[in-house]
């Protein structure tokens, strides 16, 4: 198989058995996608996998040997996994870092306010969205209150079938003749996405009926959501797309298609001569700001962890870990769609189905931002590929000064990592749902799988 070919799909390249295995491999990805909704839900179900597949709290071991596999647990919203390899931790880490968080509503601290007998929350969007396309469909509130007491309460409010959903309103077409002149950013603002949360009332107030409500069935009080973190999330679970089922829809592909492959990847890989480790990461999206985001000193802390259960506290051995350190920044890309040719620059973006995209820089007017990978770094990665027989393209988000984006990638280069991205390309990109090709999600894991393994 030609591992690099923009004439032909991965999945024309792919035997009948790889078909199969793709099929297989986005049925478990498609699984995750419906458990994992959330960060905190992620991480939840990251541990679930890694415990029965072996691994163990960094916390519960004395001393690390080749072979072990440990896990750490970042306050239930980040993640990282490692395989301890043969070579000393010095000689470098294979890391494959992806993020866990996805654009989303989250409730303000004070969400519940009343309007013409109608209830409605109060949020305030995390991460880039476009917020003309949050309205007119079923919403979930999923996340965690503590009550004044300190009692942790979980709330999934619409994830069973049963459940209500909440709902967002837009103004009907006989309407929107204002409206529909504004530009599309402004026609729907930040304060207009409010969730509706109930209407019924035999009071002169609504806003009490629904206190009462929240109080019975979650045994929250208004003055609750001070402490809370409350996402409002698509109800959709994920779908296959196209008559051909060569697609998937779901809410959260950015990031947990690569998320999910580098799971899977670390599960699976053959031990491999360098420590392999897979950082799940929260707060991409709004920067990799907070105590849980890769700015923090989490992962530097887990380095030096391993060090030290190695007998090496000294700060020079995590200096020469870092710097001999190999990373994929697994997360999505853009990939073309002829419809929209306008905003791409068609020679260098990702084509949907064409394999896992490496993308040597992003960032914005100019690659500022961006973490520029270096040519011999590209050319390792390439050959891995090439030799494992991963089918992988290059892209670039979208034509020059249209905009951009950025990663993890530059934060962890700023540790004096080798990195370089390397992610799924997908359409619909920070949309409520957002789709991808199985076979890219596949590609996915066995670039990953093939990085852990490498040399
Ligand atoms: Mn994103
Ligand atoms: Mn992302």
């Amino acid at each position: 198989m030609k591992a690099y070919d923009m004439e032909n799909s991965a999945w024309a390249r792919f035997s009948e058995e790889e078909r199969i295995e793709v099929e297989e491999y986005n049925k478990t990805y498609k699984e995750f996608l419906d458990t994992a909704r959330t960060e905190r839900l992620a991480v939840k179900e990251i541990i679930r996998q890694a415990e029965a597949a072996g691994f163990r709290s960094i916390e519960d071991v004395t001393s690390l040997v080749p072979g072990d596999k440990i896990y750490w647990n970042q306050k239930g919203k980040s993640a990282i996994l490692a395989v301890i390899g043969e070579n000393p931790l010095t000689a470098g880490l294979k890391i494959v870092g992806s993020h866990i968080d996805s654009p989303r509503l989250d409730l303000k601290a004070a969400p519940v306010v009343e309007n013409k007998k109608i209830v409605y929350l109060k949020t305030h969007y995390y991460g880039g969205l476009r917020k003309y396309q949050w309205v007119c469909m079923p919403l979930s509130l999923i996340g965690v209150v503590y009550t004044t007491a300190g009692e942790k309460i979980d709330i999934a409010l619409g994830e069973s079938p049963n459940d209500p959903v909440l709902f967002i309103n837009d103004l009907l077409p006989h309407l929107a003749k204002d409206q529909s002149e504004k530009k599309l950013s402004e026609a729907i603002q930040g304060e207009m996405l409010m969730p509706m949360l109930g209407c019924n009332s035999t009071e002169e107030k609504t806003k009490p009926a629904i206190l009462t409500l929240l109080k019975e069935k979650y045994g929250i009080e208004e003055e609750d959501f001070a402490s809370a973190e409350l996402e409002v999330v698509p109800t959709q679970k994920s779908r296959d797309a196209g008559l051909d089922h060569s697609m998937i829809m779901s809410y959260g592909h950015d990031d947990r298609v690569c998320s999910y492959a580098s799971l899977a990847a670390i599960l699976n890989a053959a031990k491999g001569s360098h420590t392999q480790v897979s950082l799940f990461a929260d707060k991409e999206e709004i920067g990799s700001v907070g105590n849980t985001g890769v700015q923090s000193s989490f992962f530097l802390d887990f380095l030096a962890e391993m060090l030290a259960l190695q007998g090496h506290t000294e700060d020079l051995s995590l200096r020469r870990t870092l710097r001999h350190s190999e990373v994929l920044s697994a997360d999505v890309s853009a990939a073309l769609d002829p419809i929209f040719a306008d905003a791409y620059e068609e020679a260098n973006s990702a084509k949907l189905g064409y394999g896992i995209c490496i993308c040597k820089y992003t960032g914005a007017r100019g690659k500022s931002g961006s973490n520029d990978a270096n040519a011999e770094f590209v050319s390792k990665i390439r050959q891995i590929f090439n030799t494992a027989n991963v089918p992988w393209q290059t892209g670039e988000l979208g034509k020059v000064d249209q905009g951009g984006g950025g990663t993890i990638a530059y934060i962890m280069a700023d540790w004096g990592c080798e990195v370089v991205d390397c992610g799924v390309a997908m359409l619909s990109m920070h949309a409520p749902l957002e789709i991808v090709a199985k076979t890219d999600a596949y590609c996915g894991y066995l670039a990953y799988k093939a990085f852990f393994e490498s040399k």
